[in-house]
């Protein structure tokens, strides 16, 4: 093992630690997984503990963790590692509220260590250059439409559906990342529709219209009930030409050009970045794509609908 690498520990080793997480870290050079922590997994090849108390007590070597966990039990498990000195990567979202994100930026900066936040959208293909071919453009009218299905993505998982757990802004809150990251200007919400299932405290579908300072339309349609082909597309209209994004962003083309359409490294990205903001020591935290969620949810209008049943 080369001695330079981050040892690097996964907290919470569910669907996305084994189908992501896992194969990144082992991509990327810069990294060394070293140990998981679950109430139930195990996983192989590696030491394996109950609690990240007993990750901290028995391998102190370990300096970095990527914290895998709901978001509802993300905070005081971040909040901990942060006090015994690790550098932390976070799933998104980055928590359940917004405050507690500050009291981590600010815990993180006391205590010297990098706290990341990851969008892993925000790593797909076409994100920057839609950003840069975006920055001198005048916007006309933006579409989001992301459409997919809860049971292939979430089986199982009653957390989505708790407080919290966000119900389908737990996807859309990808496609509002990669337009916070590719509009050149801010938005806000001004209307939203919360479809809530009505054995669920959380939406299974939203739509919400958002605007900017010229008063650009956004119209936003997040729903979770699409089987077959799932749809994740951004359709930014403007005065000189129309930029299409799909697939999540790894799919783009101008004037129904297509201009990019690659394979999907977003975890890749996720974790090459990580690397870089060791190195320079900096912490990197956006809380924009939740704030759209938590206005939504503060200015949504509620519909009951059909009970969901996993
Ligand atoms: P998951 O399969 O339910 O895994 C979450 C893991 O967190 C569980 O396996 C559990 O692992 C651990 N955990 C600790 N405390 C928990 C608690 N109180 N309740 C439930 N689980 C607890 O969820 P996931 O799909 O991996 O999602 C985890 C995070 O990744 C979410 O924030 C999600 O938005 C994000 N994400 C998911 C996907 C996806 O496609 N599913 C894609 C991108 C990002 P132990 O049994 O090991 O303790």
């Amino acid at each position: 093992m080369n001695d330079t690498k981050h040892k690097i520990a996964i907290v919470g080793f569910g669907k996305i630690a084994r189908d992501q997480h896992v194969p990144s870290i082992a991509g990327e050079p810069a990294f060394d997984f070293a140990a998981a922590v679950s109430r139930n997994a195990t996983a192989e090849g590696v030491d394996n503990f109950d609690t990240l108390e007993a990750l901290f007590a028995n391998r102190p070597d370990i300096g970095c963790v990527a914290l895998c966990t709901p978001p509802q039990v993300r905070f005081d498990m971040a909040a901990a590692a942060i006090n015994a000195g690790k550098h932390v990567l976070l799933e998104k979202p980055p928590g359940s509220t917004l405050a507690e994100i500050d009291t981590l930026i600010a815990l993180a900066e006391k205590k010297g260590v990098v706290l990341f936040a990851t969008w892993h959208s925000r790593y797909a293909a076409a994100v920057e250059p839609a950003k840069a071919w975006l920055k001198d453009k005048t916007i006309e009218k933006v579409e989001i439409v992301w459409r997919e299905d809860v049971r292939r993505w979430h089986p199982g998982q009653a957390w989505i559906w708790e407080p919290g757990g966000l119900g389908v802004f737990d996807p859309a809150i990808n496609g509002l990342s990669i337009l916070t990251a590719i509009l050149p200007d801010p938005i806000h919400v001004t209307r939203a529709n919360l479809e809530f299932p009505e054995n669920c405290q959380t939406p299974i579908a939203a739509q919400v219209d958002f605007t900017d300072a010229r008063g650009t339309p956004v119209k936003a349609d997040f729903d979770w009930r699409q089987t077959g082909p799932q749809t994740w597309d951004i359709v930014v209209s403007t005065r000189e030409g129309e930029i299409a994004l799909s697939m999540g962003g790894s799919r783009m083309a101008i004037d129904g050009v297509e201009k990019i359409a690659e394979p999907d490294r977003e975890y890749a990205g996720i974790y090459a970045h990580f690397a870089e903001l060791l190195e320079s020591g900096t912490s990197l935290v956006d809380a924009s794509p939740l704030r759209h969620v938590a206005d939504a949810m503060m200015l949504g209008r509620r519909t009951i609908v059909e009970a969901f049943y996993d």
